[in-house]
């Protein structure tokens, strides 16, 4: 879960990292207000979950309160990158003598924590990256150890930035450790013309697993409600785990790891995975028609392919929640079922006596996967 700039700004002053002043409107007219209170001059900022915002028109320098109002009537409604402007922020602009690039990641092909950071902040960090990659500095951070004050130095004096910015590389360390975050970024991180170093643009991804202790990003908050793919907003309020991909098979099983060997053996057949979703191990049957409903719903769905092994679920469970799903569920595409484990005799006589007939089965985990990419791809 990704946290909007004005909320990863409220962390990173809770831990005594230096941003500007800064209000936060929906309405053009309390932006004039807002700027009336922050001294006139201000930029303003669309508040969306995506980078690149300055270049795309969505961060502006207003000179005085009026210009404020126009330009967040401007940037209020604008469409970034698919996200639609719902709010501004508001900032005290400050004069840059120089941008600098730091962020901590989690890097898991290393199983540690990365600091990357450059001196070349403000701009594109992929761009940089790729063209002189000299240019950012990549060290470990060794959890347990985390980012002691020696750490910071090294990581500053690695990315050529000043001394100074040593404090808030260790106090960006805790912002992660604080939040259980995945990644934290500044960019830029400036110093201003008169020595200060500020934190000008934030973005904090914390990690979904720890939304139990971190509650105030919790569910029904704003966060969670615009975050990501709407089908997937659904799946997570009925408490299915439903990923989106960009193939043509539907793919819906129980426990993650048969999802994940389901997808490889779709992929296998030729055909690709349109998204995922996993019912669980304990799945009633109307887990069954909730998922169903949500996989039908995504329209790149050409076929679907539900691979269900019976434990705690047995399949006669399943296959009635399949039967279900059917009185509710406007059926437009192939449904390829395979059935397994715990009453799968059972299981396949209710879907045969329901007779649907855009319903097949499969006695193979293999032969129902080439079936649903053969329907999906034909
Ligand atoms: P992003 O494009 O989504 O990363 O949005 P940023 O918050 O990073 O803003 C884009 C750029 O606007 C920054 O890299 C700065 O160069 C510039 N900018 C933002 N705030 C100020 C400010 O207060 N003063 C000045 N001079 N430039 C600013
Ligand atoms: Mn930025």
């Amino acid at each position: 879960m990704d946290l909007y700039e004005h909320q990863a700004r409220e962390v990173f002053k809770g831990y005594g990292i230096a941003v500007p002043d800064a209000a936060v409107v929906d309405h053009p007219r309390e932006a004039r207000h807002a700027a009336e209170l922050l001294g006139g001059r201000v930029v303003v900022k669309a508040q969306v979950k995506t980078g690149g915002r300055g270049k795309a028109g969505g961060v502006k320098l207003a000179a005085d309160p009026a210009a404020a109002e126009l330009t967040a009537r401007q940037i209020l409604g604008m469409d970034i990158k698919g996200h639609t402007v719902r709010r501004v922020m508001l900032a005290q602009p400050v004069d840059i003598q120089d941008e600098y690039y730091v962020s901590y990641v989690l890097d898991r092909a290393a199983g540690t924590f990365l600091a990357i950071a450059s001196a070349e902040g403000g701009m594109d960090i992929e761009a940089v990256a790729a063209a002189r990659p000299e240019a950012v500095a990549r060290i470990p951070i060794d959890p347990a150890e985390g980012v002691t004050e020696t750490k910071a130095a090294e990581i500053a004096a690695a990315a050529g930035l000043p001394a100074e910015t040593a404090d808030v590389l260790a106090r960006l360390w805790q912002v992660l450790v604080g939040e259980d975050a995945l990644l934290v970024e500044v960019n830029p991180l400036v110093r201003t013309t008169d020595g200060a170093i500020l934190a000008l643009d934030g973005k904090v991804t914390v990690d979904d697993n720890a939304r139990f202790r971190q509650a105030r990003w919790g569910e029904g908050s704003e966060v969670r409600d615009s975050d990501g793919d709407p089908l997937e907003a659904a799946a997570a309020a009925k408490g299915l785990t439903y990923v989106k991909l960009d193939g043509e098979v539907g793919v819906i099983g129980n426990g993650a790891g048969l999802v994940m060997s389901t997808l490889d053996v779709v992929a296998g057949r030729g055909a690709r995975p349109a998204n995922f979703l996993d019912i669980g191990g304990g799945a009633s049957a109307q887990v069954m028609a909730d998922g169903l409903d949500v996989i039908l719903s995504d329209p790149d769905v050409k076929a679907v392919l539900v691979n269900v092994f019976g434990g705690i679920t047995a399949c006669d469970a399943v296959a009635e929640g399949i039967v279900r799903a059917l009185e509710t569920v406007h059926l437009t595409q192939p449904l390829v079922v395979r059935l397994d484990g715990n009453n799968a005799a059972r299981g396949r006589a209710i879907l045969d006596a329901r007779a649907h007939p855009l319903v097949e089965q499969a006695t193979t985990m293999d032969g129902a996967a080439a079936r649903a990419a053969e329907l999906a791809t034909r």
